[in-house]
């Protein structure tokens, strides 16, 4: 089994055209054979992310952080995700914890941007966590299988998926969870998943780690077998960083993993 490592860099509500303009210029690393990027721009930018893009000799696929729940019509302030579709766009979270806290979105709403990204041909990131309370209090689990079930039950549409587990804690804070505990994390959100899915299915379901991850930590969550790439907020804003922290991604070989007893 092999699942292509992936890094997605979400520039969140930051950025503007220029400062993508200067990223792509810079942004390069070689050998990426295994390893694909992502870069989840706000949508004022995807039209010079789709530009820019065909230039590039080293691959960045356009990425979007929110998508309607609507196919379309009168509902102002939406976008599509056939819209989404038409820049070129190949992956969009949805439920991201920012959203879930100060936009309200709800489950309904998050399983009908799922079903609207599927039917796009467009790959959700589905994004889920656990706040600081309930890590201490011990309702991760709990916490993840609720998150899954809401939008998976009774039975996931057919279209692929990627999950990013975000300890709600761990992002923006500088305090990423370990990577031995992401992955035990990881771990069971492989086993939760074979409740909606086949377990050859579970197997090429990528899950990311997301939470405070930059160019010194990154390389460390690949050297675990549940860990198949990262979800980077701010140390994805800098060109150069976001440089480094794929190249050590894609500098960490089989000899450096982790082997679980
Ligand atoms: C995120 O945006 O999902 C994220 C993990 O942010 P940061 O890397 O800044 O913690």
């Amino acid at each position: 089994m092999t699942r292509t490592q992936l890094v997605m860099a979400n520039w969140k509500q930051q950025g503007s055209e220029p400062a993508l303009k200067h990223w792509l210029s810079e942004v390069s690393v070689p050998d990426l054979a295994k390893l694909s990027r992502v870069l989840c721009v706000p949508l004022p930018y995807l039209a010079a992310l789709r530009q820019q893009r065909a230039t590039l000799q080293s691959p960045v696929l356009a990425g979007a952080q929110l998508v309607s729940a609507w196919s379309g019509g009168a509902y102002t302030g939406e976008v599509s995700a056939a819209m989404l579709r038409e820049f070129g766009v190949a992956y969009t979270l949805v439920g991201h914890s920012e959203r879930r806290q100060w936009l309200q979105e709800t489950a309904d709403s998050r399983r009908a941007q799922l079903a609207a990204l599927w039917q796009q041909g467009i790959t959700p990131v589905l994004c889920v966590g656990e706040t600081a309370a309930q890590h201490q209090q011990g309702q991760t689990f709990a916490v993840l299988w609720q998150q899954l079930a809401e939008v998976l039950d009774p039975q996931p549409a057919p279209g692929p998926l990627v999950l990013a587990y975000e300890p709600v804690f761990a992002i923006g804070s500088g305090q990423p969870l370990s990577a031995p505990d992401a992955q035990q994390v990881h771990q069971q959100l492989r086993q939760l998943l074979q409740h909606w899915y086949s377990a050859a299915d579970c197997q090429q379901i990528r899950i990311l780690y997301g939470g405070s991850v930059n160019s010194n930590n990154a390389a460390e969550y690949l050297r675990y077998p549940d860990i198949d790439g990262v979800l980077v907020g701010s140390g994805s804003l800098k060109a150069d960083s976001f440089n480094t922290l794929c190249r050590a991604i894609a500098a960490v070989n089989t000899s450096q993993c982790v082997a679980l007893p």
